[in-house]
Parts: structure tokens; C-alpha cells; sequence
């Protein structure tokens, strides 16, 4: 645990096997209710680090509140059990935990997603193709405990108080649609969740073709990148000082992949799984045949929200064939 602010305390939650590594949660001590701020996957290490946390701040579990960032698995899967009864629960979500403008729950998308994985990985079925999408998440990634309390929503411009900071509550959808960053005026400090962080782009995800995700995300980049923020409190690696740079950073990096996938279109392209296979991804050497189902997964729906995006922009069209089941669709440019 590391002070990085006047009572502000981050803990690195382990990710048991992910590549992420750890989820940073944020402790703001404060001498009525502490907040804390994410957590870390439906897992006993999640409440054991951070209980320990609370204890060595000398603190209480009666005595904090909890805000999740967005509800993805990494950072609301331990929240139910660490909140006691009287603990408030804050996120930007429905009443049951389900994403604001979500219609079906996280299984429903991921049945969604392994439609799109098995038929795009039609053409090459092989070792890798075979296997299903649901054996490589385990079931922590996929379903996780409620808190009894349920949440308490967060909206944009709703004020947290702890610690002497007045954190702001901004709506950020993109990576999630339930996306929220946090930002306190006075210090300058900007609690980012995984809406910007430094080492990795975000995924950003279409399964449905019409989410319009990348579209929200690069809209929630510009809404927060002139923000005056002196520090930046991101959920996963570094923290990190220049907001703005990070956030061009990440809006020229979907740029060069939206040329990338375009260019694959052009050069006649057609198949989801020949577009996907063929942008430049972050593999460490590995060919697209090695790589793991979820690792492709994530490929496929990055993919999904470009060709969505160009889609969108009418730079591209979608052909759907008779013959061509489910998921797997065409696309050629538009003429
Ligand atoms: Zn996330
Ligand atoms: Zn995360």
C-alpha cells in the first residue's frame, strides 16, 4: 500500500492469471466514513488485501463506503464481500448491478459473443477454433455477487466528500457503458478507472454491431482531456501526470486502427475473421493461430466497434448472404 496523496491510499488487488496483473484500488481515509474506491475479481484474495488495508489505516469495514468505477468483473467482483450492511455501494448502474442502458446481463452478451467467436472462427477451425468462448473465462469473469444492499447511483455532477476532497462525479461510456471518473477540483486529481490509463488502450467493445461504443469513448476522451488535472489515479498500472497527451495518445491510436481495418477492407477483406486477423495486434510474438480464445475474443469485439464505427461514418457497408449464418458477415466498400 502507498500513500499517493494526502489520504489517498492505493492497493495493488491481485488478478490471479490475468494479464492485467492487478486492479489498483484507492483508499481515501477519512475520519467519518472512508471511501474506497473499485476492488478486484469474486476471489477470497480481493477482501482479504483489502480488508488488511483498511486494518493497517487503522480503520474500520463499518466505516467506509464504495465506489465502483464500472462493472466489469476486475473491479466490482469483490465489492459484496467487503460491504457491510450499512456500507453504501456507488456506481453508475441500475439497482441490480445490470449497466444502465443494458438490456441483457453480462451472460447474455457473453452468448452474443461466443456466437460471433465460433462463426467467425468457422473458416479456420483448428485447435483454437474448437474451443468454446465460456471455457476460457472462468466463472468469476462471468458472474459475481451482489452486494445486499444493492448500489446507490451515481450520476454526473454528484459530489463524493472524503478526506477533505470533493470528487465529481463524470460519465465517461466507452469502455463501459457504466463507465465514471472521478474529479476533485482542488488537487487536481483525476481517478480514472479504465476510461484512460497509461500503459494499455483500453478494449472497447461491439458486440451487436450497433453498440457504438468507440464512437462514446472518443466523445468521453475529449470531455475529460482538458480537465486541469495535476494526477491521474488510473484502476489498472502507473499513475501518471499528463491527461491530455495520454488522451490524444489513445484517440491517434483508434485513428491509426480505424486506417488499419479500412485498409484491410480496400484491399478486399471481407470476412470478420480475415479483417480481425489481419490488424496489427499486441501478440509478443505469437501468430493469431496460438493465441487463447479469450485473448481473440477481445480481438473480435475490438474489431466489431471499428468496422461499427466505419459502419456508421457510411464508409463501409455490411453485406449479409443467405447462405453466411449468424454472426459472420461481409463487408465491402461502399460505392
Ligand atoms: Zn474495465
Ligand atoms: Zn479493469
Amino acid at each position: 500500500m502507498t500513500e499517493v496523496s494526502n489520504n489517498i491510499f492505493k492497493i495493488d488487488v491481485p488478478l490471479p492469471g490475468n494479464p492485467l496483473c492487478s486492479t489498483n484500488a484507492y483508499i481515501i481515509r477519512d475520519s467519518e466514513r472512508s471511501l474506497i474506491i473499485d476492488t478486484g475479481f469474486d476471489l477470497p484474495v480481493t477482501a482479504e488485501t483489502i480488508h488488511k488495508a483498511v486494518l493497517a489505516l487503522g480503520l474500520s469495514l463499518k466505516n467506509v463506503d464504495f465506489v465502483i468505477t464500472h462493472m466489469h468483473p476486475d473491479h466490482v467482483g469483490g465489492v459484496h464481500a467487503l460491504a457491510d450492511a450499512e456500507c453504501r455501494v456507488f456506481a453508475h448502474c441500475r439497482p441490480d448491478g445490470t449497466n444502465a442502458s443494458e438490456v441483457a446481463g453480462f451472460n447474455e452478451q457473453l452468448r452474443l459473443a461466443e456466437m460471433v467467436y465460433k462463426n467467425a472462427e468457422k473458416p479456420v477451425r483448428g485447435k483454437n477454433g474448437e474451443a468454446g468462448l465460456r471455457t476460457a473465462f472462468p466463472p468469476y469473469i462471468t458472474s459475481w455477487g451482489q452486494p445486499k444492499q444493492g448500489y446507490s447511483q451515481l450520476q454526473e455532477g454528484d459530489i463524493l466528500t472524503a478526506g477533505g476532497y470533493h470528487f465529481r462525479c463524470i460519465e465517461t461510456p466507452g469502455h463501459d457503458v457504466s463507465e465514471i471518473c472521478l474529479f476533485d477540483e482542488g488537487s487536481g486529481i483525476f481517478i480514472s478507472g479504465d476510461h484512460v490509463l497509461k500503459n494499455i488502450s483500453p478494449n472497447i467493445i461491439d458486440i451487436n454491431f450497433d453498440d457504438g461504443n468507440l464512437n462514446r469513448y472518443l466523445q468521453s476522451l475529449k470531455k475529460v482531456r482538458d480537465l486541469p488535472v495535476s494526477l491521474v489515479l488510473p484502476a489498472h498500472g502507473e499513475l501518471f501526470i499528463d491527461l491530455k497527451s495520454r488522451c490524444d495518445d489513445l484517440s491517434a491510436h483508434h485513428a491509426e486502427r480505424l486506417e488499419n481495418v479500412l485498409s484491410l477492407v480496400e484491399s478486399g477483406c471481407e470476412m470478420l475473421y480475415e479483417i480481425t486477423s489481419g490488424c496489427a495486434w499486441n501478440t509478443g510474438g505469437k501468430l493469431w493461430q496460438e493465441l487463447e480464445p479469450g485473448m481473440k475474443f477481445f480481438a473480435y469485439g475490438e474489431t466489431i466497434a471499428h468496422l461499427s464505427y466505419l459502419l456508421d461514418a457510411g464508409v463501409i457497408t455490411k453485406i449479409e448472404k443467405e447462405a453466411v449464418p449468424g454472426f459472420m458477415r461481409k463487408f465491402s466498400l461502399q460505392t
